[in-house]
């Protein structure tokens, strides 16, 4: 499961990213309430791709922040009848699809009150939220509307999938398309974070520092 970051705050805590599926928010907000973490009033989102946004009509949040490409993404896949027999249909159309329609398939238990939920913010280029949160569109291979998120004072900049390749139905097959993006990995370290947080590792930090 890709990691969800809670940036807690007496106001009203922002979740970045939602989880990929409602009971995987439900995990997360188990896990809030039992580290005694004031509940979420917001999700940003670091990208539009299934496993960062399928669990947000699972939190209760005044906002959800997100860049105005993935908002236009979000409302087609919106719009798409999600259910195994639709998953089923579109990877027999498109044999690619598999890898990621497989493990959509294997994390949603129901369809009855899934609804994916496109940004209710979107942005440009850079936000600040309350609390200082900086949100900031990096763009790049994985996803056009890939956005970083720094948590003030706290040397840590949340990545999402934003180095990756493209997702796999998506890349040029051969090695080439499955190359990170180097350029965008090596100008965000460049910026000198304490912690990088991407999306499907663990928490790391630059060999220098
Ligand atoms: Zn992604």
């Amino acid at each position: 499961m890709p990691c969800v970051a809670v940036v807690a705050d007496d106001a009203g805590s922002t979740v970045v990213d939602a989880g990929q599926s409602p009971a995987h928010a439900h995990l997360v907000q188990l896990a809030m309430a039992e580290a005694g973490l004031p509940a979420a009033c917001r999700l940003v989102y670091t990208h539009h791709h299934w496993d960062h946004t399928w669990g947000a009509c699972a939190w209760e949040v005044e906002e959800i922040v997100g860049h105005e490409a993935g908002a236009t993404l979000l409302s087609a896949e919106a719009d798409r009848p999600w259910s195994h027999a639709y998953l089923q249909q579109e990877m027999a159309a498109n044999p690619r699809l598999g890898p990621s329609f497989k493990a959509r398939a294997r994390s949603m238990n129901g369809w009855e009150d899934f609804a994916v939920r496109p940004p209710t913010r979107t942005f440009t280029d850079r936000l600040v939220l309350p609390g200082g949160i900086e949100v900031r569109h990096v763009g790049g291979n994985h996803a056009p509307d890939s956005t970083v998120v720094a948590v003030p004072d706290s040397g840590v900049l949340l990545l999402g999938d934003c180095f990756y390749p493209p997702p796999y139905h998506l890349r040029e097959p051969g090695p080439a398309g499955e190359e990170i993006d180097l350029p965008q990995l090596t100008a965000l370290v460049a910026e000198g974070f304490d912690w990088y947080v991407d999306s499907h590792s663990p928490p790391w930090r630059p060999p220098s520092s």
